[in-house]
């Protein structure tokens, strides 16, 4: 029904996202360079530094923001503004949500200090430029619009920008959930991993994000028999443990296409045309899928792999101190994925099978699956506002292998979409710019993106069909 409603409103609807004056653009660019200037590597994180930037800044407009700071120097800082005043409507809040923690850059690797917020050949560079600084500015940039343009909003706006999301989020948005849930819980979030340019057989494609595998790392434990080094056995704490380590890393999990991996690979199969479209959907036939997957290059065809199947990675090994000494106790550290449909204990299960008798695991941290419908209308309009804003190309909804806030969110109920859009040129692998050395944003991309995000925004917030 409602694919009905929006397909009756899209008739008169504008056929172009509009353009923002050039005093807004200006102003965004001198938030982001002002933010990419602000040194949150995580650890330490020292986020406050970039909530009281912003803090200041909606000062500025009248807008009280809130920082929440459960250890020193760990902030996170959210704003509301709530529903006209008569204008309510049934839905819930919208959320803005960012990070405003960076990974560690090597600066002596990077063009440009990874610290200088530097515009440079059309770009402008820093750690955070993507991932994801520049969507704290599309959410900060929507917030004050709606209040100095005085939008009629029909649901409460929230603007959130997070600590330590890079750390898994205890003390960010983990911590907010947890204890100030009333200050962020929203029917829906629109946060980071969506909306950017995926150029594929010469098409364009706009992954947004709807689903995230659930994650569980722990600790893989052998304890064997201690002894001298002259001594070999083959049941030593450290032999079994590497064999066990071999086997996780060998076998991959069974394959199983879950809803949203098959989405994202039709879509993607979609956008392709029907020759190469054949080819990709492939991929979800067992029998034929790993077959297909040998045939695109290795950084594709793992991630396929892990769109389709749990993961167990041995990441860290610790055991013995002396050469001469056989240890009694040997560790793996594994970082565990799992697919929507599984649960911790399943997936614990299933490792414990491949592993064999033996071992303890020790559960380092692990959550849940996320997963967020397509079918809904804002889904729709962030659809509709791609591909307006970027002609001929395709939206895709996407399961995402690795993990954001939008897991602990999705524990208060929060609908989270992947949405900081970018249109990218081909020769600008956005998976390479996160965490890389470089990492930058192209002026151009930066502008079509604010376009894009503030034109949904103000839409879902104000178009009566979203009410
Ligand atoms: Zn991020």
């Amino acid at each position: 029904m409602a694919q009905g409603v929006l397909r009756q409103a899209a008739v008169g609807a504008p056929t172009a996202v509009p353009a923002l004056a050039a005093l807004v653009h200006d102003e965004a660019l001198g938030h982001l360079r002002a933010l990419l200037a602000i040194d949150t590597t995580n650890p330490p994180g020292n986020e406050i530094l970039a909530a009281r930037y912003l803090e200041s800044v909606l000062a500025r407009e009248g807008l009280a923001g809130e920082i929440h700071e459960p250890l020193p120097g760990r902030a996170s800082l959210v704003s509301r503004q709530r529903a006209a005043p008569g204008n309510a409507g049934e839905g819930g809040a919208l959320l803005l949500t960012s990070h405003t923690d960076v990974v560690a850059a090597e600066a002596s690797r990077w063009t440009h200090p990874p610290f200088s917020g530097a515009v440079a050949d059309g770009c402008v560079w820093g750690r955070g430029a993507v991932d994801m600084k520049s969507m704290t500015v599309y959410g900060l940039m929507a917030f004050l619009l709606a209040k100095r343009e005085g939008w009629p909003i029909s649901r409460d706006l929230i603007l959130a920008a997070v600590a330590d999301e890079e750390a898994g989020g205890e003390w960010g948005m983990g911590w907010l959930v947890n204890n100030r849930p009333e200050a962020v819980r929203a029917e829906f979030a629109l946060n980071e991993v969506g909306g950017f340019t995926l150029h594929l057989f010469g098409k364009r494609v706009y992954p947004v994000q709807v689903a995230e595998k659930g994650l569980c790392w722990f600790r893989l434990v052998a304890e064997g028999e201690p002894g001298h080094g002259s001594l070999p056995r083959p049941d030593s704490a450290v032999a079994r443990l590497a064999a066990a380590v071999d086997r996780l890393a060998r076998r991959p999990f069974p394959m199983r296409v879950t809803p949203p991996a098959a989405r994202f690979i039709r879509g993607l199969a979609r956008a392709a045309g029907p020759l190469r479209g054949l080819f990709l959907r492939a991929l979800l036939v067992p029998g034929l899928s790993g077959p297909a997957r040998r045939l695109v290059p290795r950084a594709r065809a793992r991630h396929f792999q892990a769109l389709l199947s749990d993961t167990a990675n041995p990441t860290c090994l610790a055991a013995g101190t002396k050469e001469n000494v056989v240890p009694s106790r040997a560790v793996a550290v594994v970082d565990g994925r799992f697919l929507p449909g599984q649960t911790v204990e399943g997936f614990l299960e299933e490792v414990r099978r491949r592993v064999g008798p033996g071992f303890s695991i020790e559960t380092i941290s692990a959550h849940a699956p996320t997963e967020t419908s397509p079918d809904t209308p804002l889904f729709e309009l962030l659809r509709e506002t791609l591909e307006k804003a970027d002609p001929g190309a395709t939206v895709v909804p996407n399961l995402l292998v690795g993990y954001t806030d939008a897991a602990a969110l999705s524990r208060i109920g929060v609908r989270t979409y992947g949405f900081t859009p970018m249109r990218l040129p081909p020769e600008i692998e956005f998976s390479a710019l996160f965490h890389g050395h470089d990492e930058r944003i192209p002026l151009d991309a930066f502008r079509w993106g604010l376009e894009c995000f503030v034109d949904a925004v103000k839409r879902f917030l104000t178009e009566p069909r979203f009410r």
